[in-house]
């Protein structure tokens, strides 16, 4: 009796106890996948977890199921991945089974079907009992059948003892079925085999390998090898069946994986000295903070450390906070890393998502890889270092469902259990990672210059109160900041205007009866979308068309605009600056897979030289002839109802005023930054202006203390449900 621990994809309990077949002839390692009941009805796909001791089955009170079947013949997690499933699981309080939800690709995981098949080529040794009988002959169409299609037709109480007992047999295969039909293009792959055996080579043969030594080339692609080298495809097979060459099928379509074009540029004398003092600083702190200025050129310095640890065969993991944002960085590190590049898309499909896993898991494929938090869960093996770009990003804390995980903070646990180290990187750090710093946990490493001696932008305040009063105001642009685009306009250059708010509208509001209409399900105002007429939840997605008549008053034409949002300016920005060429970037825009792509080319290519945009536009953006950013009202930013609202305006304000200004232009002018807002006198604005970190962490920090937040408190939000 052997019984083993079984991780399922569930809330509940952490693992479940199962019954290893007896006599089975399989090798079950720790980590495989392995098909379950579960409950009356249900199957699961779990993972193997754990082996019970000697002692434990010993002291076995309980008539514990039996597995069915073994779906992988290699396990698809490491124990690392499982270490660090196991500190997930205890730090944010959930179920391994949660862990497993966000970790595996849904394809991997149990919700995918099981699929039954027939084997070809087998041959009953003798009769067999009935069902089975039955089974077998339902599957000769030579179609893939669900364990659901085969538990109606045969009127067994569970048909999983037979497909158990058929599959050890060998008359049949089982495999996981991914619904989502993506069909990838792919190639074949030739490289030499890892350790090749001494075998008889044919003349040609030969020729074909010494041609393929002297590539000097870990791999090349099949076509381009035969039309290379002139051979035929069935010389490359014979040196395939002998062992010499492994020929291994990839995607090729979704990676666009141009090879390396481009060498890192030379570090400058200050990057020198960050890169030096980060070396320095991992020999006695593994996780080390890069504060640097926004264009200071911390991907130039990531560059090296990548190229380091490629040398010494380690893999990195660059971590983005939303990978279609990075458009401009991952074609950067594609031109220096190439192939050795893999990137973990958030809008890839599941499929997509399943190939690069098993590529990394299997074929050891990519060195480096930039990814989304989520990419924490992939099967590395010999991480050497961490890189965690635009660290204080809120995107990289996963708020819900369950593991609400923080991927700063697990990044440097898994960094831990690889022995790498983690480097963080920002122009303004997260409040908790910089008194870490402070304190001496982290180690610090500052970058106060930006490449080229550049200085940083000019920050000019406008009071939108007084403006109003004086109705100097065109539209939401207060007259000075009107002037200042036209002038920009004239002079041929680019305006970046950011409204952290996308729509038309904030929302609507009765003029007579103040009613303002909201979504039924969430409770919040609904958000005007002018384009489509309607009114849009921007939670849940609720919309309603805007209404004619108040629903509340029945009033007719008494709805009105109140607030504003990215569609609203763009209107504004036609109608002000009919030279413009306009150009909005927020979800909306940038839903498809390739709508960031494009307006970040027409952007650079000034086929739009007025670019509005939600908080999109404040991430990474570089644009050497932006000499204007305007942010048209910063109050909203500071009203939020979160503790960390001062510091994400600070972090946002900060960060979009570093877009502006990245060269001097002819006239050695640096880029102007205008933040229009009805509280001047916050002392945030202070900061901002002047681009002063540590005067803003200061104070922070007393209000941090006095009012009991993080880092000096923890906070646990605790949710109550009920009917
Ligand atoms: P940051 O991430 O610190 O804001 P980047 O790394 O994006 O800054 O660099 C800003 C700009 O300066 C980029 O366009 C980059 O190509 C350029 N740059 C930075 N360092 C170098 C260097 N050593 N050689 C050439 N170009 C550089
Ligand atoms: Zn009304």
């Amino acid at each position: 009796m052997i019984l083993v621990d079984v991780i399922l994809p569930l809330a509940v309990g952490s693992t479940y106890t199962y019954r290893w077949p007896a006599g089975s002839p399989m090798n079950p390692q720790l980590g495989m996948r392995v098909l379950v009941p579960f409950g009356k009805k249900k199957i699961h796909t779990g993972i193997l977890y754990r082996w019970h001791t000697e002692q434990e089955e010993a002291d076995r009170t309980f008539e514990y199921k039996e597995i069915y079947c073994l779906l992988d013949s290699y396990p698809i997690l490491t124990p690392t991945q499982l270490k660090l499933w196991e500190w997930i699981a205890d730090y944010y309080m959930c179920t391994l089974g949660e862990v497993m939800k966000a970790a595996l690709p849904t394809a991997l995981k149990p919700e995918s079907e099981t699929r039954v098949f027939l084997e070809p080529d087998f041959i009953a040794a003798g009769p067999l009992p009935r069902t089975q009988q039955q089974l077998l002959d339902m599957l000769t169409d030579g179609k893939p059948h669900s364990i659901e299609e085969i538990t109606r037709s045969l009127d067994v109480r569970s048909v999983l003892p037979h497909i158990n007992t058929l599959l050890e047999m060998g008359a049949i295969s089982v495999e996981e079925h991914v619904s989502d039909r993506y069909v990838p293009k792919t190639e074949h792959r030739i490289s030499l085999a890892p350790d090749f055996p001494d075998a008889k080579l044919g003349p040609r043969q030969q020729e074909l390998l010494r041609f393929f030594l002297g590539l000097g080339e870990e791999s090349i692609s099949r076509t381009e090898l035969i039309r290379q080298s002139g051979c035929s495809l069935a010389i490359v097979k014979g040196l395939v069946e002998k062992g010499i060459f492994v020929d291994t099928t990839v995607g090729v379509d979704r990676l666009q994986e141009e090879g390396k074009t481009a060498e890192a540029h030379p570090l400058s004398p200050a990057q020198q000295t960050a890169y030096d003092e980060i070396s320095a600083s991992f020999l006695t702190h593994n996780t080390t903070l890069l504060h640097g200025v926004t264009s200071s050129g911390k991907t130039e310095v990531y560059i090296r450390l990548i190229e380091e640890q490629l040398r010494a065969g380690k893999q990195v993991l660059y971590l983005v906070p939303e990978i279609a944002l990075t458009t401009q960085l991952t074609d950067r590190l594609r031109r220096v890393f190439g192939e050795k590049l893999g990137v973990y898309h958030s809008k890839f499909s599941d499929q997509e998502r399943v190939e690069i896993y098993k590529n990394i898991l299997f074929h050891k494929k990519y060195e480096v890889v930039i990814g989304v938090r989520s990419s924490l869960f992939l099967p590395f093996d010999r991480l050497g270092l961490i890189i965690i770009d635009e660290e204080h990003d809120a995107s990289y804390k996963q708020q819900d469902p369950a593991p609400r995980y923080h991927a700063r903070s697990a990044g440097i646990i898994l960094a831990g259990l690889h022995g790498a180290k983690t480097l963080l990187g920002t122009a303004t750090p997260a409040l908790e990672t910089y008194y870490n710093a402070c304190s001496g946990k982290f180690g610090l490493v500052r970058l106060t210059e930006r490449y080229r001696g550049l200085s940083l932008p000019e920050i000019h305040l406008i009071d939108l109160q007084r403006q109003y009063h004086r109705k100097e105001m065109y539209g939401h642009f207060s007259d000075p900041l009107h002037d200042r685009i036209r002038e920009e306009l004239q002079r041929d250059k680019q305006v970046i205007i950011f409204q952290n708010r996308r729509g038309y509208s904030n929302y609507m509001e009765c003029k007579q009866c103040a009613y303002v209409p909201k979504c039924v399900n969430c409770d919040v105002s609904l958000t005007e979308h002018k384009f489509s007429h309607t009114l849009v939840c921007h939670y849940c997605g609720y919309t309603i068309p805007v209404p004619g008549v108040c629903p509340a008053c029945h009033q007719a034409d008494t709805m009105a605009d109140r607030g504003f949002g990215t569609e609203r300016i763009e209107d504004e920005v036609k109608q002000f600056f009919p030279e413009a060429k306009a150009g909005r970037m927020d979800l909306d825009t940038t839903r498809t897979k390739n709508g960031h792509k494009r307006l970040i080319r027409q952007f650079a290519e000034k086929q739009i030289n007025v670019l509005i945009g939600t908080q999109m536009v404040t991430k990474g953006l570089h644009f050497d002839d932006v000499s204007l950013v305007a942010v048209l009202r910063a109050d909203a930013l500071l009203n939020q109802p979160d503790f960390r609202a001062y510091e994400r305006a600070y972090q946002m304000l900060e960060q979009v005023a570093g877009r502006a200004g990245r060269k001097p232009d002819e006239n050695g002018r640096i880029g102007q930054v205008v933040i229009q807002t009805t509280d001047p006198q916050n002392p945030i604005f202070g900061f901002v202006r002047s681009h002063d970190y540590e005067g803003f962490y200061r104070a922070q920090l007393r209000e941090r203390e006095l009012f009991r937040y993080p880092p000096f408190y923890r906070i646990i939000g605790i949710t109550l449900r009920h009917h």
